[in-house]
């Protein structure tokens, strides 16, 4: 038997029953860029608002090859074993440049992706970084819907998205490889601050010795930051997904955090700053979203773009002119 879905409430209850079929159009509904597809989307969304919010929301970034599949999937049948729903999403900052995907050719996840109780689900593959994040965002809140109480939101750490999945998420896991000499890669700083907990994959066979000096390294270069809570004091820690080692301990982590986070309050003040933030990010993009379909603005952008680059004129007199068309006295103001 199918059920029909037709109107944003069919689609509800049946998201909210765990139906993989109705998930999966929904998602797809969501990431269209027809807009009476993408307008259903939303209405299903705003459906399955008042049942969102209740997963463990953790992020995962890393370098490519540094383990975050293998990590994560032994994480995630760790997780199934004790009865979780685990939800995976992927947030691929290459798939809007190149239409191809550094995180999505491989087949991965195999095993956990045989699980009942495991929903994996590749990067949106089109739009920009801010949108792909956008959509990611709204995949998370139809999966708690759906009843999955961990969702892990996968990243590669080469640019922005770091920054995008660590406002998304509750627990940000930055996962490092065991390096030779004293010297700390190549991570920045800024996603240093990000980082919940520094994990250093790969800590097995002879590799055991320098992953424990590396993961020293991290913990000193921890102590440098200034932490962002009272409440926590990011760690680092020594994994190795392969042989499924310091898995338990890096949920304990997120566990650990998440308790003392929530007895100082700051864990739903920083989901409540990240619902504002994602609000003003959805304004400015339908702002620009709407500039770019304003005919009266577009007809003006050529000319004021050539006479900028001539220096006919400033910058901020081309920005008013463009404002004026696209708003009219609005801008004035
Ligand atoms: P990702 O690109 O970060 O998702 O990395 P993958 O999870 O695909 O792993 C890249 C390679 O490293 C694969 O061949 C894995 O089998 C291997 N790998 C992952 N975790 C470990 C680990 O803890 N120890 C060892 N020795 N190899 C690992």
């Amino acid at each position: 038997m199918s059920t029909r879905l037709e109107s944003a409430a069919d689609y509800r209850d049946a998201i909210r029953a765990g139906d993989r079929r109705a998930i999966a159009r929904a998602i797809t509904l969501i990431e269209s860029t027809r807009a009476e597809h993408a307008a259903l989307g939303q209405a299903i969304l705003e459906e399955l608002v008042p049942f969102t919010g209740g997963s463990i929301r953790v992020g995962v970034t890393g370098p490519p090859g540094v383990g975050k599949s293998t990590l994560i999937e032994s994480l995630g049948l760790h997780l199934i074993a004790k009865g979780h729903r685990v939800a995976v999403l992927a947030v691929d900052p290459s798939s809007p440049v190149t239409g191809g995907s550094i995180l999505g050719d491989k087949t991965r996840m195999e095993r956990l992706a045989r699980e009942e109780n495991a929903f994996i689900r590749p990067s949106p593959s089109s739009g920009s970084l801010g949108g792909v994040a956008h959509r990611t965002r709204e995949v998370m809140l139809l999966c708690e819907a759906a009843g999955h109480d961990v969702v892990m939101i996968e990243t590669v750490g080469i640019g922005q998205s770091e920054v995008s999945v660590s406002s998304m998420v509750d627990f940000f896991a930055v996962l490092l490889l065991p390096a030779g000499g004293d010297e700390l890669q190549g991570i920045k700083k800024g996603v240093m601050e990000l980082a919940d907990a520094l994990v250093i994959n790969k800590a097995d066979g002879p590799m055991r010795p320098v992953a424990e000096r590396t993961r020293q390294d991290y913990q000193n270069a921890l102590g440098l930051i200034r932490p962002t809570s009272e409440a926590w004091l990011p760690r680092a820690l020594l994994a190795s997904a392969l042989e499924g080692e310091g898995v338990e301990a890096l949920w304990a982590a997120v566990l650990e955090h998440r308790e003392k986070l929530t007895a100082s309050g700051e864990l739903m003040a920083a989901r409540r700053e990240q619902a504002k933030a994602w609000m003003w990010a959805l304004v400015e993009e339908g702002l620009r979203a709407s500039l770019r379909a304003h005919a009266s603005a577009q007809a003006v952008i050529p000319g004021l773009e050539r006479d900028v680059q001539a220096q006919k004129t400033t910058p901020a007199a081309s920005a008013r002119a463009i404002l004026t068309a696209f708003l009219g006295e609005a801008a004035r103001g």
